[in-house]
């Protein structure tokens, strides 16, 4: 080695650790930096527990991950030596602007700002109970844009919205909220986006990404719980979901279908949408496409368990002599053949058909249709992130990635109903809630 090439070397020893010691000194003084100290942590990616682990978040991003015991000086420490972290919980099917489990209100007879002041208080529930993300797929008259933008600037919390505004649904479709009515009356304006064939289908794609929307919702099938409409019964042509679609990529928006029966899932899938909600109905052939066109099933075991057995309405199929149980079962073994065949997966609850806050308790449904703890996981995390297209900047505790980390007691690898009660929420580096002793 060169005398010169020595002193380079010398000198860029000297400079690196001036510049982190120099680094080590702004983030003592910085307040807007947090040390956490956590006895555990959920390694999404890699799929594995890692115990004592230091991580340092600055402005709102993880700027280190290290082991607990390799610096010792840092100060504003949160000590959740007792806890085991994860980084913060994503659903991609929720409604926080619906309170549709509500009987004691019939919710389309409000003012339209009833649903700000609804998903105001769901907001808050739900990140309090460790989801930092939602993807929200159906929020009425663009209420929840105006939501997803009152958290955005801080004026509430809540979890990080991506929205889609309406439904997009063909006349006599799921949502189409004139089913419930004498043909002679209508509604001066359809909580969902009422459109036939492929222009209108484009317009309202259109209308919505005017409305400021993050993705659109399609319906493919007809759903539960609308009147006339029949769950495994196909709605839009795949030519009217392609349209969708076209219109959307040419902003950078992705599409996601709502379908329970097997011939809409396969019309979605042809056309390009991006995730499959529900899916309840899929036959092989439907998981076959899922796993060819690497389409994301979303499938929201806890609002299907809420309706068909919790309340158990009456979701029976009187042509096939089906009960709610069996369907229910039937639901069941679809996600496991999903999963088991090796379709994506991501979270997504369909909270709002059930009470909010309760969105955790889908971990423990799942682990039971088969799915392991931490494939669970993930689904909530990195593969959520993935399919909303945000997994550069969240869904794992990775330096350069938001400060989205939740903290529980014991192992939910162990046992995944610890995630039922998180005790610690900080969503881009500021905490939300903690019970910390
Ligand atoms: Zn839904």
């Amino acid at each position: 080695m060169g005398c010169y090439r020595f002193f380079s070397l010398l000198l860029f020893v000297l400079v690196s650790s001036t510049e982190v010691f120099s680094q080590q000194g702004k983030t003592l003084k910085s307040n807007s930096t947090r040390v956490i100290l956590a006895g555990a942590m959920i390694d999404v990616e890699k799929g594995q527990i890692v115990n004592d682990v230091l991580i340092v978040v600055e402005n709102g991003k993880v700027v280190k991950v290290d082991k607990a015991n390799a610096n010792k000086d840092y100060e504003n420490i949160l000590d959740l030596s007792e806890y085991t972290i994860l980084p913060g919980l994503i659903d991609c099917h929720s409604h926080l602007v619906l309170n549709s489990y509500d009987k004691s209100i019939d919710q389309w007879e409000l003012p339209i700002a009833n649903y700000g002041i609804m998903g105001t208080l769901n907001a808050k529930k739900t990140l309090d109970t460790g989801f930092t993300t939602v993807r929200d797929i159906w929020g009425i008259f663009y209420s929840d844009v105006a939501l997803r933008d009152a958290i955005d600037r801080e004026m509430i919390p809540g979890p990080r919205m991506y929205v889609s505004g309406p439904a997009i649904t063909m006349t006599g479709g799921h949502g189409d909220w004139e089913s419930w009515m004498a043909p002679q009356l209508e509604l001066k304006q359809n909580p969902a986006a009422i459109a036939d064939g492929v222009d209108e289908v484009k317009k309202e794609v259109r209308r919505h990404i005017k409305q400021g929307v993050d993705l659109i919702k399609i319906t493919a099938t007809g759903g539960f719980g609308t009147s006339g409409s029949i769950p495994g019964a196909a709605t839009y042509t795949e030519e009217e979901i392609r349209a969708a679609v076209v219109e959307a990529k040419k902003r950078g928006l992705k599409v996601a279908a709502h379908a329970h029966g097997a011939d809409g899932i396969k019309n979605a899938i042809k056309a390009g949408i991006a995730s499959i909600e529900h899916g309840s109905l899929m036959d092989d052939e439907a998981i076959e496409l899922m796993k060819k066109h690497d389409v994301y099933l979303v499938m929201d075991l806890l609002a299907a368990y809420y309706s068909h057995i919790e309340l158990n309405k009456d979701y029976s199929d009187k042509k096939l002599g089906e009960s709610n149980n069996e369907l229910y079962n039937r639901f069941l073994n679809n996600f496991q053949k999903a999963y088991k065949q090796g379709v994506k997966m991501a979270f997504g609850s369909d909270a709002g058909v059930y009470p909010h806050g309760r969105n955790a308790e889908q971990f423990n449904l799942m682990v039971q249709a088969g799915m392991t703890e931490i494939d669970a996981i993930k689904s909530a995390t990195i593969a959520a992130a993935e399919l909303i297209g945000i997994q550069d900047k969240t869904g794992s505790i990775e330096e350069g990635k938001w400060a989205d980390i939740i903290a529980v007691k014991g192992n939910p690898l162990e046992d995944i109903t610890v995630l039922k009660k998180v005790e610690f929420v900080m969503k881009e580096g500021k905490v939300y809630k903690s019970n910390l002793k």
